[in-house]
């Protein structure tokens, strides 16, 4: 397998200033796959419950995204309801019902063990470490996490970060898990653990890319009105690993990294143009290669 993701899927309940979106299909695997299935042959590791809609397997298929390591439990399906605020920055979780996610103990098909990039998107840092345990190879691991872990499994969450070689976080959990003032030392940092490159998301100021001693900065691309920002980062993240695996280089350079920063921006910023995956199934690659121009364009 090129690129697999490990993390959750779920039915969320989404109220934004927008509108609402019930039980619907979201997950951080589901986004970063949808998104990184664009790009790469992906494959998804996770557990659903019975009650997960016939209509989003029939997406992943879709988009030929290898289903070996996404279990179907008996059970409902991992269910998380948030609601953003006016400026659509804070986000506050109404609830989170583990489910089926509760035992939730990945373990990866044995062609999955030597895959070449690794995803590791936000379950607790535990079962992250699970995963890595289970590699037969040393893949480009990529890591994402939350508050949450931050503050309730730090200690385990460093463990992993020292395990990552990029680290994908948000500007208040970088500061949270490093305990630094500024942001450029929350950064090195985290690369004295051990990953070469940190992408800090700064939300509706877009991003920063760290890579070993290079630096750059990134605008969101914003074209449509923001119906609901739930699974950017996510989407993002596979966008930028996906168009990284997709360029079959042991070892990409700080251009490709470059490169996969626009990729993965311009996916979120589709993503977030309506409620759940809705915009991300129904893009087709014209719109997205348009997109890509004009984002570039205006860098
Ligand atoms: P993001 O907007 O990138 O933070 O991702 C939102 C997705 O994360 C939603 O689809 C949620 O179902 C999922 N999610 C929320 N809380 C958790 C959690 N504790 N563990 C795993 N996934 C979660």
């Amino acid at each position: 397998m090129a690129l697999v993701v490990v993390g959750s899927i779920a039915l969320d309940t989404v109220i934004t200033p927008r509108g609402r979106s019930d039980n619907a299909v979201g997950g951080s695997a589901t986004f970063f796959s949808l998104a990184a299935a664009r790009k790469t042959r992906v494959g998804i590791v996770g557990v659903a419950g019975k009650d997960f809609p016939a209509s989003a397997i029939a997406d992943f298929e879709k988009m030929h995204i290898d289903l070996q390591g996404l279990e179907i439990r008996e059970g409902k399906t991992f269910r998380w309801g948030g609601i953003y605020r006016i400026n659509m920055k804070e986000r506050e979780t109404l609830y989170t019902d583990l489910n089926v996610f509760e035992h939730f103990s990945p373990t990866l098909p044995r062609e999955y063990r030597s895959c070449r990039m690794l995803f590791l998107a936000n379950i607790h840092p535990a079962l992250q470490l699970r995963v890595l345990d289970q590699m037969e190879n040393k893949p480009l691991v990529g890591l994402d996490s939350m508050n949450l872990w931050i503050k309730t499994a730090k200690a385990t969450l460093i463990e992993a970060v020292k395990r990552s070689d990029i680290i994908i976080i948000n500007d208040e959990e970088i500061i949270q898990l490093t305990e630094e003032q500024y942001l450029a030392d929350a950064v090195l940092h985290i690369q004295s653990l051990g990953p070469h490159t940190v992408i800090v998301k700064k939300g509706k100021y877009g991003a920063e890319l760290f890579h070993k001693k290079n630096h750059a900065v990134y605008p969101i691309c914003p074209e449509k009105a923001l119906v609901d920002p739930t699974g950017a980062g996510d989407t993002f993240a596979g966008g930028f690993m996906g168009y990284l695996d997709s360029l079959n280089k042991p070892i990409p350079d700080f251009y490709d990294y470059h490169e996969a920063m626009i990729y993965g921006t311009v996916l979120a910023s589709f993503l977030v143009e309506s409620f759940s995956t809705d915009r991300l199934t129904s893009l087709n690659d014209e719109e997205i290669k348009t997109r890509l121009r004009k984002f570039k364009d205006r860098l």
